[in-house]
């Protein structure tokens, strides 16, 4: 589904992604680990085209993402382009970042009726259903204050499933939240899992990457060092980076 070949990345002189392929399968959860600074999230932002790259390609269901190959040239596609592409790969950050000034059924009935064109009747009811998907359905005209971090955090994931992505992006969606709060949002991401999401997750939780990851990647410094299932990442491989970082992070 997903294609990134020798990405690479530089701010100014520091050379931030070196050379990071990865395929991504339908379907498939990817847990994405490493230390801090390692570029996981730059890896994320770069699919998402947040950032550009300096070099390589990124293909999401064949369709080359940020360029147009046309006469055996690339074009930086246009904006508008850009963000129809963009639309295909939903992402959850850290912090929530929903409007603060709607209630958690108009946050996430928001683009389908901006965006995509949907009549309100119907994404309302579209809302509804995906608030109910996340354990909310009773939240629905409940504003972003006059909800937990957790229960924040889950209308974000259901406002980016509003979308329909192909692909979900998650950045370390429970690192700002309090611990009692973590596991309600882990698992709504494990069901959306069983349900045949594809994922890309960056995470610290590592119980999760156990259990839910197909593969889990870890990095340091830019790029990948080793890959496998979690089987092979957390027993057998012997890569010292990753025996010390897992160490490191219980
Ligand atoms: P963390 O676990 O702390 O979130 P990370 O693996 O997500 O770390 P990135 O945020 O991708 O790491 O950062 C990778 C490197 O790129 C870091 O050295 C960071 O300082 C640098 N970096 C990231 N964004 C920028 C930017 N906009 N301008 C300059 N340097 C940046
Ligand atoms: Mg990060």
């Amino acid at each position: 589904l997903l294609r990134a070949h020798e990405v690479s990345k530089s701010f100014g002189h520091s050379l931030v992604l070196d050379n990071v392929s990865l395929d991504v399968a339908r379907g498939e959860v990817v847990v994405l680990i490493g230390p801090s600074g390692a570029g996981k999230s730059t890896f994320l932002r770069t699919l998402n085209q947040l950032e550009t790259i300096d070099s390589g390609s990124i293909y999401l269901d064949g369709e080359l993402l940020g360029y147009d190959e046309t006469n055996g040239k690339l074009h930086h596609l246009n904006e508008t382009q850009i963000t129809a592409q963009r639309r295909r790969l939903g992402m959850v950050f850290q912090q929530f970042n929903l409007f603060p000034h709607m209630t958690a059924l108009q946050n996430i009935a928001h683009a389908p009726t901006h965006v995509r064109g949907i009549k309100p009747a119907e994404a309302k009811k579209q809302a509804l259903a995906l608030l109910d998907r996340v354990g909310l359905a009773d939240r629905a005209h409940h504003y972003p204050s006059e909800l937990s971090g957790g229960q924040q955090q889950r209308v974000a994931i259901a406002r980016s499933l509003a979308m329909a992505p192909d692909i979900l992006l998650f950045d370390e969606p429970t690192s700002a939240l309090d611990p009692e709060l973590v596991d309600d949002v882990l698992q709504v991401m494990r069901s959306l899992s069983q349900q045949g999401q594809t994922m890309i997750v960056v995470t610290h939780e590592m119980g999760f990457a156990r259990d839910v990851a197909d593969r889990v990647v870890f990095m340091t410094e830019g790029a990948i060092r080793e890959v496998g299932t979690p089987e092979y990442i957390f027993k057998q491989s012997t890569n010292e980076r990753l025996r010390s970082f897992l160490g490191s992070v219980g």
